[in-house]
């Protein structure tokens, strides 16, 4: 039984490259070294080689390190129910990490309490379509004429924790920057339909432990912050507790208030943009490039009416001065 209200945390891992591997503080792999140390099984979501996400089951701490940093698409679960509940009847000890309705689904498939399932569930924004990603990619090629080796849903190496950039790096030794997909993300057309009425925007999650970036964390630790990632930590029941505590000595952690931690995920969905509809026939029935100056903040014009904005922004702080 998960309580009602959960205990919380801002966490850094000491192990420095660890932090820089995680889109946060590391909390994940914290976690999922312990459970392998136990020779556990970890579950989670890693990029294939055309950049789709998928979940995978993980037994080494390589396989494992795939799962590290947030690929912001729908993950595609395959058939991994059913080799958890296989790995649970089995003996042997799971962890489970996803979105929160992927962690509700697993319970509700599973009916029955497993002594031996540990599941960690992620504050989510929402899910992207894997087709929009697809499409921006193939945009990405045809206008830098090469392959995409690599991608890098959020750059924290070049930018640091808070910025979100996202980064492709390509055959032809090019590094593109951009904030296309990110700005169409946030902007929310491109979330799924089911995470308009998401149930667990909300301080109740369904995951043993919930894990995210811990927004806010300058006035709810101040200091803490080195813009290198601090993850929040909510533990929601006893066999969480009993988790973080065999966990400590990998941590830097700073016990905190859930009312400075209220990041918007925490507390209601987000509501269909009035231009959703829309988005999905421009999607569908032009070329990417248009959808990217229409909506993902791209283009001439775009970049003009930024510069204007940041211009203004900085004017109105002079004044103030
Ligand atoms: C789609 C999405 C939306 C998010 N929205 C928010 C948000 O609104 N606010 C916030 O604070 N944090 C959000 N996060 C979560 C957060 O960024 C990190 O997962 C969290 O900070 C864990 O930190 P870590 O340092 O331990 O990370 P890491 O080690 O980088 O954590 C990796 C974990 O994320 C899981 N994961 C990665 N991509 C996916 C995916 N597509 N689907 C399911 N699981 C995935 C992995 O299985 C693994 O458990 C989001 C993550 C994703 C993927
Ligand atoms: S926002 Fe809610 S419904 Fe959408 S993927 Fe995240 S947990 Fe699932």
């Amino acid at each position: 039984m998960n309580w009602k209200k959960p205990k919380v945390y801002a966490v850094k891992h000491i192990d420095s490259e660890v932090r820089a591997a995680s889109r946060s503080g590391g909390i994940f792999t914290a976690i999922s070294d312990e459970v392998l140390n136990h020779g556990g099984i970890i579950y989670g979501c890693v990029l294939t080689e055309k950049f789709e996400a998928v979940h995978i089951r993980a037994v080494t701490a390589d396989e494992r390190n795939a799962m590290r940093g947030s690929k912001y698409i729908q993950s595609n679960l395959g058939d991994v129910f059913k080799q958890v509940i296989k790995d649970l009847n089995d003996g042997k000890q799971v962890l489970f990490s996803g979105t929160s309705c992927q962690v509700a689904g697993l319970r509700s498939f599973l009916g029955k309490h497993y002594d031996n399932l540990l599941c960690i569930d992620i504050v989510c924004h929402g899910v992207p379509s894997p087709a929009v990603w697809k499409k921006y990619l193939q945009w990405q090629e045809s206008k830098n004429e090469g392959k995409i080796q690599n991608v890098d849903f959020r750059n924290k190496k070049d930018y640091g924790w808070a910025a979100h950039i996202e980064s492709l790096f390509f055959d032809n030794d090019k590094k593109v920057d951009s904030r296309v997909f990110t700005t169409l993300f946030y902007e929310h057309s491109i979330l799924r339909p089911a995470c308009y009425k998401c149930p667990y925007k909300d301080v109740v999650h369904p995951g043993d432990i919930t894990i995210a970036d811990y927004w806010g964390i300058d006035k709810a630790a101040p200091g803490f912050n080195d813009n290198k990632g601090v993850s929040l930590v909510l533990v929601n029941n006893e066999l969480g507790e009993q988790l973080f505590q065999d966990i400590k000595d990998e941590l830097d952690i700073r016990e905190t208030k859930i009312e400075d931690s209220m990041q918007p995920p925490l507390k209601a969905p987000f509501d269909i943009p009035d231009n959703r509809e829309q988005f999905w026939v421009d999607f569908y029935t032009t070329d990417f490039e248009t959808v990217a100056k229409k909506y993902g903040g791209y283009g001439f014009k775009n970049d003009v009416k930024n510069s204007l904005k940041k211009i203004k922004r900085k004017i109105k702080r002079l004044i103030k001065r």
